[in-house]
């Protein structure tokens, strides 16, 4: 089939609208249509060339849709479902998927990460040309063809715009808190980057029912917008902004640290930030080459301990669900991150407002 999508054909230039080849759902896979997709910051990175992909590539990995067609052999999902996308397709069966933790799966990291299907393929084209799909996604655009473990069905009662940011910001925020670091109660946190992961990780902290909430960001538009999730206290970055931290959690430094911006500077902050005994977790996604100082003697001394968190180590297809079950209830706010959304053919205006900060949560529509 024909289908509309924004193609990247080189970093640093933007995205551009093509009429594309959508080859129909093989064994194991799912035709979606999609429904809303967010502007999320790391396909940002790869316009930046931060990420490095093979091009030309269809992006777009937070989505959401309705199953449209199914491939040979699919099963637990009709046409007609609702489907939250996940980024991290997985095969069920190899070490780390038998372990609980499919976001590593090593049977088709490589693929996924080519942007092909689990078969090394991808279904879209332009003129004959094989064009890649993001994640084995390819969001950005009005139908896409995924693998069966992307889809993740989701009550109709949320709506897809609430669907695809659980697809990436909310799980990759509020999973890092609840899954990755498991904070408890009366916890003081503090969270670098007040973008969507940001966000979703001081809602995350207040669900987790943390005591204070320490939200640090440049933009005073976003402080504002954490507090309003929970935050307790908004910081701007500056020379003093490690003793706040500390006069705030009298005197120790916050129990938990969450790195959600992706910077080296500022992840060398975070581990200053936490208390001694603290856990420090990064979730924003670094260049990949990106290093920082860090000193092993401190972590022996004080007992910090550094942790990653990819996609909030989360289970897809238990805490999707699990996210839109807390959204319907009223304890997940997540439709109040999405401030504005745009057709799919103002995809760079949209992410000039994402640069600028003029949008929380921006999501590309299809109708
Ligand atoms: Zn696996
Ligand atoms: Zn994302």
């Amino acid at each position: 089939m024909k289908i509309k999508a924004a193609v990247l054909f080189a970093p640093q230039t933007p995205f551009k609208m093509e009429t594309l080849d959508l080859q129909g759902p093989q064994k194991g896979e799912v035709l979606v249509k999609m429904e809303a997709a967010g502007v999320c910051h790391s396909d940002w990175h790869l316009v930046t060339g931060d990420s490095k992909h093979p091009m030309p590539l269809v992006a777009g990995h937070e989505g959401a849709g309705i199953v449209a067609a199914l491939g040979e052999g699919v099963t637990g999902l009709k046409v007609g479902d609702k489907v939250s996308l996940n980024w991290a397709n997985y095969c069920g069966e190899c070490y780390y998927c038998k372990r609980g933790r499919p976001g590593l799966c090593e049977t088709f990291f490589k693929t996924n990460k080519a942007g092909f299907m689990p078969d090394g393929t991808s279904r879209l084209s332009l003129n004959g040309e094989p064009v890649r799909q993001y994640c084995a996604l390819a969001c950005f655009a009005d139908h896409a063809v995924v693998p069966r473990s992307s889809c993740v069905k989701m009550p109709d009662a949320v709506p897809s715009s609430v669907a695809a940011a659980i697809g990436c910001a909310v799980t990759t925020g509020v999973g890092s808190v609840l899954n990755t670091a498991q904070v408890e109660p009366d916890a003081s946190i503090a969270v670098f980057g007040a973008g969507g992961v940001g966000l979703c990780t001081v809602m995350g902290a207040k669900l987790a029912g943390a005591r204070s909430i320490i939200a640090i960001d440049p933009l005073e538009s976003r402080l504002e917008a954490a507090k309003s999730f929970g935050a307790t206290h908004g910081l701007q970055p500056s020379d003093s902004v490690i003793d706040q931290i500390f006069e705030i959690t009298e005197g120790r430094g916050a129990d938990y640290v969450f790195e959600a911006a992706g910077s080296s500077a500022v992840q060398e902050l975070a581990i200053k930030a936490a208390r001694r005994g603290g856990t420090v977790v990064f979730s924003g996604l670094s260049p990949v080459d990106s290093t920082f100082p860090l000193s092993g003697a401190l972590l022996v001394r004080q007992e910090k301990a550094v942790m990653g968190s990819y996609y909030g180590t989360a289970i897809p297809h238990e805490d999707f669900p699990k996210f839109g079950d807390l959204y319907l209830k009223g304890q997940l706010p997540i439709d109040r991150l999405i401030t504005r959304s745009y057709p799919l053919e103002q995809i760079n205006e949209a992410y000039a407002d994402m640069l600028s900060g003029a949008i929380t949560r921006g999501i590309l529509r299809f109708d």
